[in-house]
């Protein structure tokens, strides 16, 4: 079932930890989230992000202990390693990976029916027209290890694109997003990325300010805690 206006996600003491180390990086005793909130991460780097998005994209298991629990749409669950789940949302890592494949297959990675007119609209909403446009085989093109070499602002456009080509995924997990791109670029696609927002969950992680302003909720994270959640007006 997708997510919809009214699920939850519930997180209770969780922590997860990652293999080198016994510190967990992250600890959260509450977190709820509901609907299609807007929720943005902030905090210093080496806070616990990354680590939050990955937790919630089901990419890093939580240690196990009694008083963790978790539920999705009213079912308890043990971490977020789900296919449902997985089918839901859209992440973008602070460091996409480009798959070694042609453009349009990167692009079209999570919907691999696309048309390559939506492929193309997408492509233009994450501001790639040029780029793609003056590749040697177009869209054809093999990006990727091995191939046409992009650059980490053209990768983070490219899972920019993918996410652009399934609105229907209703949750966005999205971890500094344009971190890598100039500010004018970052503008001009940023006009693309709000009004995918309407009737989307939003996690997005960002140092930038005028991100935040889009959000209707934030999450204060500071050395693996969430040390203050509210609405930006209540910080
Ligand atoms: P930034 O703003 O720089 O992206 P962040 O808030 O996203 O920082 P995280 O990447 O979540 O921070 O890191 C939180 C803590 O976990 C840090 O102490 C970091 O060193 C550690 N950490 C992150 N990734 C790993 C990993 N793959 N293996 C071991 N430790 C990690
Ligand atoms: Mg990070």
């Amino acid at each position: 079932e997708q997510w919809q206006a009214d699920t939850q996600l519930t997180l209770d003491n969780v922590k997860v930890a990652y293999a080198d180390s016994h510190d967990a990086a992250l600890t959260i005793e509450h977190l709820a989230l509901q609907g299609y909130q807007k929720v943005g991460i902030i905090g210093r780097s080496g806070s616990g992000k990354s680590t939050l998005l990955n937790l919630l994209g089901g990419f890093l298991a939580p240690d196990s202990n009694s008083a963790q629990q978790i539920t999705l749409a009213g079912q308890a669950v043990d971490h977020l390693q789900l296919q449902a789940w997985q089918k839901q949302f859209q992440y973008i890592p602070q460091t996409p990976y480009i798959f070694h494949a042609t453009l349009a297959e990167n692009v079209a990675f999570y919907a691999p029916e696309a048309s390559e007119a939506a492929i193309i609209k997408a492509l233009a909403a994450a501001g790639l027209t040029e780029f793609w446009q003056q590749l040697p085989a177009g869209l054809a093109t093999l990006i990727g290890e091995g191939g046409q070499a992009v650059s980490g602002g053209q990768a983070q456009r490219i899972a920019l694109a993918r996410a652009f080509l399934t609105p229907e995924r209703r949750v966005l997990l999205f971890d500094e997003p344009t971190a890598h791109l100039d500010i004018e670029t970052e503008m001009n696609i940023k006009q693309a990325i709000v009004p995918l927002f309407a009737n989307h969950l939003v996690l997005f992680a960002t140092h930038r300010l005028h991100w935040v302003n889009q959000m209707d909720y934030v999450l204060v994270v500071e050395d693996g805690k969430i040390v203050e959640q509210g609405t930006p007006s209540e910080l």
